[in-house]
């Protein structure tokens, strides 16, 4: 028997996993006006047992058209950054607060955020990560402290709910200001650092 048929008829690999019925339900949800608007609902993507995840805000045009996290400009200055640690995108997950696109790019609103936050929950119970981190002030304030602000809190590390919480500027608000832009590119470097510390990747 070759190998490709010995994995075809792995039963377990067939097997529809709780990770997968999230994700459809995700792709099938209407729980919020966001669904309405939305060509594709963005369930998030990478590995399901990282030790790291991502999370960013909500998906973007090109997310909203393709159905996966972080595809467009943002994206690609995010893969620089984590190649900047010696991270892949197989190596983590990536998802948003909110699953569906809001129009125009808009912030994602408060009922919306509440509708989605349990599919972020759910999806972090089972990856269970060691560090989750939020992506701009939406994400920071929604995982961290609704009262902050990420210009203060940004390369801090917090403890929370049994997990360790990190706060990055978002990629796309640092694409186009030099500033910012070296800024995340600092706390990347000490997230690299303190995760050489744990040696989650050694
Ligand atoms: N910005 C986000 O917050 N998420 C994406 O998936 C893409 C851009
Ligand atoms: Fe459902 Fe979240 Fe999409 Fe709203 S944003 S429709 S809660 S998946």
């Amino acid at each position: 028997m070759s190998i490709d048929n010995f994995i075809l008829s792995d039963p377990s690999a067939k097997e529809e996993t709780e990770f997968d019925l999230i994700e459809k339900k995700i792709i099938n949800c209407a729980k919020c006006r966001l669904s309405q608007t939305r060509t594709n609902a963005v369930p998030g993507m990478g590995s399901r047992c990282a030790r790291i995840i991502f999370v960013g805000e909500g998906p973007g045009r090109n997310e909203d058209l393709q159905g996966e996290p972080f595809v467009g400009a943002a994206g690609k200055f995010l893969d620089e950054m984590l190649a900047s640690i010696n991270l892949k995108r197989k190596d983590i997950y990536i998802t948003n607060v909110v699953k569906c696109r809001p129009p125009g790019n808009r912030d994602p609103r408060p009922d919306e955020i509440n509708a989605c936050l349990p599919y972020l929950r759910k999806q972090t119970k089972l990856i269970k990560p060691n560090i989750i981190c939020a992506m701009g002030n939406s994400a920071c304030r929604t995982l961290i402290d609704p009262s902050i602000s990420i210009s203060r809190i940004h390369g801090k590390f917090f403890r929370k709910k049994g997990f360790i919480f990190y706060a990055l500027y978002h990629p796309a608000a640092a694409l186009y200001n030099g500033s910012l832009k070296d800024t995340l590119r600092e706390d990347f470097l000490r997230l690299g650092e303190y995760l050489r510390k744990m040696t989650v990747y050694n």
